[in-house]
C-alpha cells in the first residue's frame, strides 16, 4: 500500500485552490455549467472514462487493473444556494445572491483529489470506481442521475459520500449505523372557506380560524398518535391569507415540512401521512371548510449500512490515528444521497469542520457559513483509504 498521507499532503495546495475557485464561482442547481466543465476536464486529464449525465452531472469511471471485482460509487455534490455571501473572505462569491453555503465546493474539490490519487494507483486495486459529481443536491437531484442509470453498467455494489459538517467539531467525524438523516416530506396546504364582513361572521366560513386550528391540532400527532421516542417534527414555515382587517378571508395558504427518522420508513411513512391528512380533514370538516394538500418531492431517510460503516471506521483509524473521534450523529435534515442509500449499501460520513479559529462555526445555509479548510485533507485520505479497503476486501 502506498503512503496515502504523504500523497494527500503533496496535493493539499491544489485541493485548497480548487475549493477556493469553486467557492468564488458558485452555481445554482442544474446551472453548474462551469463547475461541471472543470470537473469533466480534470477527470479526463487524469485518464478517467468521463460521461455527462443528467444535464450538468458528471461520472468518471476508473478501472482497477489488479483484477475483476466490485464497483464502488463515490459521490460529491456541486450546487450552491441562493444566498448572498457575507463572510468577507478574499475569495468570496463573485455571483450575486449565489453562495456555496453548504460546503459542496469542498466536496467537489475533495473528490477530484481522491480521483487523482487513486488514478495513480489503479494497479493496486480490483474492480471499478464510479466518481459521481451530481447537480442540484439541494432540490433532490440524485434521483435524476439514478433514473439515468448511474447505478448500472457496471452495477454498483456499495456507495460512499461525505458531508463537511459544522455541527461536528474539527478533527471528529459523525458516523452512525442505520437511519441517520430524516425522511422529509414538504407540503403546501390550502384552506378554503367563504369570504364575509367581520361584523357578520355567521354568514362567512372563516379560513383563517381553520388554519389556526389545523396548525395547533397537528402538533398532537407526534406524541398522541406515534411513539414520542420516534420524533416527528411537523413544522409550518409559511402562512398567507387575508387582505384587510375587517374582511373574513376565504382562503389561507400554508406550507411546511414533515420530518421523521423511523427505522422502517416504508411502513411508517404512509401511516404518518394518513394521520396528517385525517387531522386536517377532521378539523376542516368541523368548520365546514375545504382543503387541498400538495406534496413536493423530497428525500427518504438516509440509511448507513453496517458493513460500509465498518470500512469507514477502519479508514478513520488510519486517517485520524484513532476511533475515539467518532460521534454518534443523527439529524432530521434531508440529504438526497438517501436515494442511493435506499438502493445500494451506502455510508455517509459527516466530517466535522466546527472550529472557532477558522470561523467555521456558522450553520449550513447561513450567509457567513465557511469551512475549516485544514480538514479537507482528512476527507481525501478517508475516502482514498476506504475505497482501497472496499475494493480489495
Ligand atoms: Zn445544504
Ligand atoms: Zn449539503
Amino acid at each position: 500500500m502506498f503512503d496515502v498521507k504523504k500523497e494527500v499532503l503533496e496535493c493539499e495546495n491544489e485541493l485548497v485552490a480548487l475549493r477556493r475557485d469553486f467557492h468564488q464561482n458558485p452555481e445554482l442547481g442544474y446551472k453548474e455549467f462551469r463547475t461541471s466543465k472543470i470537473v469533466s476536464q480534470y477527470l479526463t486529464d487524469i485518464g478517467l472514462d468521463v460521461k455527462s449525465v443528467s444535464k450538468t452531472g458528471v461520472v468518471g469511471i476508473l478501472k482497477g487493473t489488479a483484477g475483476e471485482g466490485k464497483t464502488l460509487l463515490i459521490r460529491a455534490d456541486m450546487d450552491a444556494l441562493p444566498v448572498e455571501e457575507k463572510t468577507g473572505l478574499p475569495y468570496s462569491s463573485k455571483n450575486t445572491n449565489v453562495m456555496h453555503a453548504c460546503g459542496h465546493d469542498g466536496h467537489t474539490a475533495i473528490q477530484l483529489i481522491v480521483a487523482k490519487i487513486l488514478s495513480r494507483h489503479k494497479d493496486e486495486f480490483k474492480g471499478c470506481i464510479k466518481f459521481m459529481f451530481q447537480p442540484n443536491e439541494e432540490e433532490a437531484g440524485a434521483l435524476d442521475m439514478i433514473n439515468e442509470g448511474v447505478l448500472e453498467e457496471p452495477d454498483v455494489d456499495g456507495a460512499m459520500a461525505l458531508h463537511l459538517w459544522s455541527p461536528v467539531k474539527s478533527g471528529r467525524i459523525g458516523l452512525t449505523t442505520g437511519p441517520v438523516l430524516g425522511t422529509t416530506e414538504e407540503f403546501e396546504l390550502k384552506i378554503m372557506g367563504k369570504a364575509g364582513h367581520t361584523s357578520t361572521p355567521h354568514t362567512a366560513k372563516d379560513a383563517l380560524l381553520g388554519a389556526c386550528k389545523v396548525v395547533d391540532a397537528i402538533q398532537s400527532l407526534g406524541t398522541r398518535e406515534f411513539d414520542p421516542l420516534n420524533p416527528i417534527a411537523i413544522m409550518f414555515g409559511k402562512i398567507h391569507g387575508g387582505s384587510a382587517r375587517n374582511v373574513i378571508t376565504d382562503c389561507v395558504e400554508l406550507g411546511g415540512t414533515i420530518r421523521f427518522l423511523f427505522p422502517d420508513e416504508k411502513i411508517n411513512k404512509p401511516k404518518v401521512l394518513d394521520a396528517f391528512e385525517r387531522i386536517i380533514k377532521g378539523t376542516c370538516d368541523a368548520l365546514s371548510l375545504g382543503y387541498e394538500i400538495k406534496y413536493i418531492p423530497s428525500n427518504p431517510s438516509l440509511i448507513n449500512d453496517p458493513y460500509m460503516v465498518s470500512i469507514i471506521k477502519e479508514a478513520d483509524k488510519e486517517t485520524y490515528g484513532t476511533n475515539d473521534n467518532i460521534d454518534d450523529f443523527k439529524s432530521l435534515a434531508g440529504e438526497d444521497f438517501a436515494e442511493i442509500s435506499q438502493r445500494v449499501p451506502s455510508v455517509m460520513t459527516f466530517v466535522g469542520i466546527y472550529n472557532e479559529e477558522a470561523k467555521s462555526c456558522y450553520p449550513h445555509h447561513n450567509s457567513k457559513f465557511t469551512i475549516d479548510e485544514d480538514i479537507m485533507k482528512y476527507g481525501v485520505e478517508l475516502h482514498v483509504r476506504a475505497a482501497m479497503k472496499f475494493l480489495n476486501n
